[in-house]
């Protein structure tokens, strides 16, 4: 089958489409987690991580050098954040291309993908664009595709584990895509027709530096109203 990024005819992978070990602080002590499906309330248990064939070897190693990069950056943050308030900064420092390429490659991926977890997220329109910089290995322009990242915070505590299908929304006049993994919000911006501003300044910076804005959950409604729903079905569904 021909591999989905390098478009090579080659065995496929049964790769990640968000890094299993994003997936970690989610298991019980039998190895398995739970995902809730808003519109059935359905409650289904999983062993592993959403996968499906996508990657040739060479590709999956490529991408997953990446995915461990980012996640022990973002690891160490997460002491940092434990000790933050709401409207709190922390700043780090990042690589900016594995960095951004994870990110280019995680909004490639939920586009692509099939699963029924992805399902409803495409932006058909740019996956031709991610695959060629992921490619061949251009993190492009820090406003191309800018990633701005939050701690969310659930009434005053921070939870690694929670999961949010990615959705395709409107900011300021902008397409973005949001998603949570691993407790963090993120806000993919597919269009970007600002000057600098206080957003540019959230996106990974080519000085190899970057911030998590500390938020409160319930401010949130977008958020807030899908925590809710999932809240009540887990209530139903002990
Ligand atoms: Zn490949």
């Amino acid at each position: 089958m021909r591999c989905a990024l390098c478009q090579k005819t080659k065995k496929l992978c049964k790769s990640h489409i968000i890094s299993e070990l994003f997936y970690k602080p989610l298991y019980d002590s039998r190895h398995r987690f739970r995902s809730i499906h808003s519109s059935t309330a359905k409650v289904s248990r999983h062993q592993k991580g959403f996968k499906e064939p996508l990657l040739c070897d060479n590709c999956e190693q490529k991408l997953s050098t990446y995915e461990k990069y980012v996640g022990q950056i973002l690891l160490k943050q997460y002491p940092k954040i434990l000790k933050k308030r709401i409207g709190d900064i922390v700043h780090f420092g990042i690589d900016y291309k594995k960095s951004r390429l994870f990110y280019l490659s995680i909004l490639w991926r939920m586009s692509i993908a099939t699963h029924k977890y992805f399902q409803k997220f495409s932006i058909a329109k740019y996956n031709e664009t991610l695959r060629n910089l992921i490619n061949t290995n251009n993190p492009g322009n820090p406003n191309e595709f800018g990633c701005v990242v939050s701690a969310l915070l659930i009434d005053g505590s921070f939870k690694r584990d929670w999961f949010l299908d990615p959705q395709l929304s409107r900011l300021r006049g902008d397409s973005v895509c949001w998603v949570v993994f691993g407790g963090l919000l993120y806000i993919l911006f597919i269009t970007f027709n600002h000057n600098p501003s206080v957003i540019t300044q959230a996106f990974i910076q080519k000085n190899n530096s970057w911030l998590i804005a500390i938020d409160d959950a319930r401010r949130l409604h977008f958020i807030d109203r899908r925590f809710r729903s999932a809240q009540k079905i887990l209530n139903k569904n002990p």
